[in-house]
């Protein structure tokens, strides 16, 4: 037998997210590392989430809720939108997925800001549709130029923001005039992962614009800020009939118990969200002074990350770092050859950061 394997799915690779702690160490026999190259919550979960994750673990033996009820009536209530507006995803990654499934055939194209989450490519490329890929203009999405690249097979648009790798955002005022000129067919889908950490007042809320927009789609997740990475848990918000074909194809039982209880306490948990935040915002105030004055070039952020030009081979200097047990993120494979990418720490593992990249360097 012989398998036919469609050509789209053979063009991909795996994508290749942060190794765990313990797999690093292991591989390279170090110790007491610390990792800064994922994004993560460096607190830890929320503890009222954590409390109510050990109390769901009673009822691991009954299927979890299968529509997500508690944890929707909250966000509903939370983010002021209906509930029937809101699909649950194990991760944010998974509404990705399953807009991809719902909206986009072979022969579709998909614009793309380069660089940017490398997922959306891979999840693109895996239901046969075309990336359009569209350059950053210094570092920030180019709504200009994203809107000059809209062709007649354009299905869907990303726009991550703030921006991963570069922590850029665009306005408030900028996005209002891109909504409008964007065709209604085409599915805008703004990933607002990191949308917690932005200090920027000018900052669009994509929120906001749900209500008017049957095309607009808003991400977010427990994952960064809330500090539930390892839980899966993410939400689209969107317009009923989108969210009505989401839940067409969404597998019966995607979020599992712990996650929606979790999910559910964490969002009461305003004294762990805030000093999170408090903490981001510390560490990288802390950061920047430490690297101006180290001479070291890097670029201020919206978000718990930020880049920095290590002016050589970047792969070559995270190479180094991990072996002093400091994990960072390489930016060569999104084709930022010679920077590096930091996740804000604890103050501690922040300033052993900034050690080891000075002797590094
Ligand atoms: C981390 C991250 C997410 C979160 O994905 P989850 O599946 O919710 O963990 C989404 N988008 C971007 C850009 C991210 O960096």
């Amino acid at each position: 037998m012989k398998l036919t394997i469609p050509p789209h799915i053979l063009s991909l690779k795996p994508y290749e997210p942060g190794k765990p702690l313990e797999e690093v160490e292991r591989e390279y026999g170090i110790k007491d590392s610390i990792k800064l190259a994922s994004n993560e919550n460096p607190l830890g979960p929320s503890p009222l989430a954590l409390k109510a994750i050990r109390e769901a673990t009673m009822s691991l033996n009954r299927y979890p809720d299968g529509s997500g009820h508690i944890l929707l009536s909250k966000l509903s209530q939370k983010l002021n939108i209906a509930a029937e507006n809101i699909v649950l995803g194990n991760g944010s990654d998974e509404i990705i997925a399953l807009l991809a499934l719902v909206l986009l055939q072979p022969g579709d194209q998909v614009i793309i800001p380069k660089p940017t989450f490398l997922l959306y490519d891979n999840i693109v490329r895996s239901v046969g549709a075309t990336p359009v890929y569209v350059p950053l203009n210094e570092l920030s999405i180019d709504l200009d130029a994203v809107l000059k690249n809209i062709s007649p097979e354009c299905r869907m648009i990303f726009l991550c923001n703030p921006n991963n790798p570069t922590g850029t955002v665009f306005s408030a005022s900028d996005f209002e005039r891109f909504l409008q000129a964007v065709p209604s067919d085409v599915v805008i889908v703004v990933d607002e992962a990191y949308i917690e950490f932005v200090r920027n007042p000018n900052c669009a809320n994509s929120l906001e614009f749900i209500s008017r927009n049957a095309a607009l789609v808003t991400l977010r997740t427990f994952s960064k800020a809330y500090g539930l990475a390892g839980l899966r848990i993410g939400y689209g918000l969107m317009s009923q009939t989108l969210a009505e074909l989401l839940n067409r194809v969404r597998l019966p039982f995607n979020l599992n118990s712990l996650a929606l209880a979790g999910a559910a306490a964490a969002l009461d948990d305003d004294a762990f969200l805030e000093k999170t935040i408090r903490l981001v915002h510390e560490g990288l105030d802390f950061m920047y002074e430490s690297l101006n004055r180290r001479g070291i070039e890097y670029f201020p952020t919206q978000s718990n990350f930020f880049l920095i030009d290590v002016k050589k081979d970047a792969q070559e200097v995270f190479q180094r770092m991990l072996s002093e047990g400091v994990i960072v993120r390489s930016m060569k494979a999104y084709s930022f050859t010679n920077y590096i990418r930091v996740t804000v720490g604890l103050e501690n593992e922040n300033e052993r950061f900034l050690k080891t990249l000075e002797k590094v360097l």
